[in-house]
């Protein structure tokens, strides 16, 4: 396949506020390196606390002066809309952008922006189909429910999804009639700069989508505390999710959290395997195992334990690591940072708790200066082990035996965690048995695939997180109840 490289790099990248391009005003800029080779790609704005201040003004006047919150609903979903279809025009340039800045294969990235567009359209469709209640009440009384925005809403996203993540977790925020407020990663952030121009260009009135680049604990912190935000959606790491819980529960507004997983995989002696055995391994290598809902664990009913594992050992070996542009199996990791940790608990195992089963293997142009990881099987690996319970987040995957049903849920349920999993059976009642008792927030039966489904509910338990986003339900979370109770006589 041959990938013209877009004429882009290196560049420099500014905050956007009230519609405008604006620099930080202690002139800091972020350098952002390729994972595929750890050139650099393009400078953003080291945005602070001046510049969240500004754009949650900037945010406010929009709120306040009605430009975009006294649109009609109708109006803002068309702007979303125009806004999908801008996404989709660009979709070239920005799926380059997404691979250069990420390091994932082309196609992935190509996939992530499609997805950004589908939340703009899905979002944009919706914005008019919210609507409250009316309640039977005492004689005389008419009493209403209606659906309001918050105001301003704070944003903060990871750097495994950038695209789509704007999409989530901003496009139900706007389509609900608040004006947003954006820190995406320091890591990767060029496709949400992007796209937050092309909303511009398409009509979003000035200050109603506003983005500050700049670090996690500088402008990230800034936005979380900010007095003026009315509620915050955060994505990311469990540790900094108590930072924002806190900063939230200060200020006294509320949030959603996504702060990852440990998902496993159930795999009976009934299941259909050839059906399972490739999703088994894309769950894991997808986006190099950088995705919350990744199925890193694989539970497998022991009777063919050893038949999964010696076919998941095939595919295994046949993974390929590469440059972006090469578009094979899984990209660079996002960082040097990133692949020592996933190096590190490949390291911490391997003996008879966690026997390393097989690698994948690096292309020839996977250089030492990228971030490049050969995905590792494990199996048996004993229920305790830290592969077992710890999110890795890159490509490793977990393979636990377990004996019947009972055992089955009880491993699938001891971990911290709890946000998707599945059920590879062909028995129908003993896939709803164990879907009810999963803690999670997402269960696929015999299927697994939480990033696609714009259209579903999406969220966790535990120290996965609690909100929900994506589907309606992400409407609802972006907005607030109001009852009215009149006395007509
Ligand atoms: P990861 O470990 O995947 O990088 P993080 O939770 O550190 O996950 O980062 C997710 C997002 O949270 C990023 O946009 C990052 O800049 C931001 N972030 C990091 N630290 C803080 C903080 N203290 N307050 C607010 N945002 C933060």
């Amino acid at each position: 396949m041959e990938i013209i490289m877009p004429n882009v790099a290196p560049f420099m990248k500014h905050c956007l506020i009230g519609g405008k391009e604006v620099a930080a005003e202690n002139g800091k800029m972020i350098a952002l390196t390729s994972p595929s080779n750890g050139e650099k790609i393009a400078d953003i704005a080291a945005g602070g606390a001046i510049e969240i201040d500004k754009a949650v003004l900037a945010a406010r006047a929009a709120f306040d002066s009605g430009d975009w919150s006294r649109l009609s609903a109708m109006e803002r979903g068309r702007l979303l809309h125009s806004l999908s279809v801008k996404i989709c025009d660009h979709a070239e340039e920005l799926a380059k952008l997404e691979a250069m800045d990420t390091g994932k294969p082309y196609s992935q990235a190509q996939a992530d922006v499609a997805a950004a567009a589908r939340y703009f359209e899905f979002y944009g469709a919706a914005a008019d189909k919210v609507h409250g209640e009316t309640i039977p009440f005492m004689n005389g009384f008419q009493v209403q429910t209606i659906r309001e925005p918050f105001g301003v809403t704070a944003h903060i996203i990871p750097w495994n999804y950038p695209a789509q993540m704007f999409g989530r977790s901003c496009a139900p925020a706007l389509a609900m009639g608040n004006a947003i407020v954006l820190k995406p990663a320091e890591e990767a952030c060029l496709t949400p700069l992007r796209i937050a121009d092309l909303a511009m260009e398409v009509g979003f009135p000035k200050g109603s989508v506003n983005v500050v680049t700049g670090l996690g604990e500088i402008a990230g912190a800034a936005l979380t505390t900010h007095p003026g935000v009315n509620f915050i959606s955060f994505t990311g790491s469990p540790e900094v999710g108590v930072a924002i819980q806190t900063a939230a529960a200060i200020n006294h507004v509320g949030c959603t959290l996504e702060l990852g997983g440990k998902s496993p995989q159930l795999v009976f002696e009934d299941a259909d395997l050839d059906a399972a055995i490739p999703v088994l391994l894309n769950a894991i290598v997808q986006n190099g195992g950088q995705t919350c809902s990744a199925g890193s664990r694989a539970l497998i009913q022991r009777n063919i334990f050893e038949e999964v594992v010696d076919q998941l050992k095939v595919g295994f070996e046949q993974l390929i690591a590469a440059p972006w542009s090469e578009d094979a199996h899984l990209g660079a990791l996002i960082s040097a940072q990133q692949k020592e940790r996933v190096e590190k608990f490949i390291a911490a195992a391997g003996d008879e708790s966690a026997p390393l089963i097989a690698r994948g293997k690096l292309s020839e142009n996977a250089v030492d200066t990228g971030h490049y990881v050969a995905p590792a099987l494990f199996a048996p690996v004993a229920e305790n082990h830290l592969l077992a319970k710890e999110e890795v987040f890159g490509p490793v995957l977990s393979c636990i035996p377990f004996e019947d049903e009972a055992d089955a849920v009880r491993i699938a349920n001891d971990t911290d965690y709890g946000l998707v999993a599945s059920v590879w059976s062909s028995d129908g009642g003993r896939q709803m048995r164990i879907a009810k008792i999963l803690r999670c927030g997402q269960v696929f039966l015999n299927v697994y695939g939480a990033g696609g489904g714009i259209e579903l509910p999406f969220g966790g338990v535990r120290k996965s997180g609690h909100g929900r986003e994506k589907g309606f339900a992400a409407l609802h979370e972006f907005s607030q109840l109001k009852t009215i109770v009149q006395n007509h006589g």
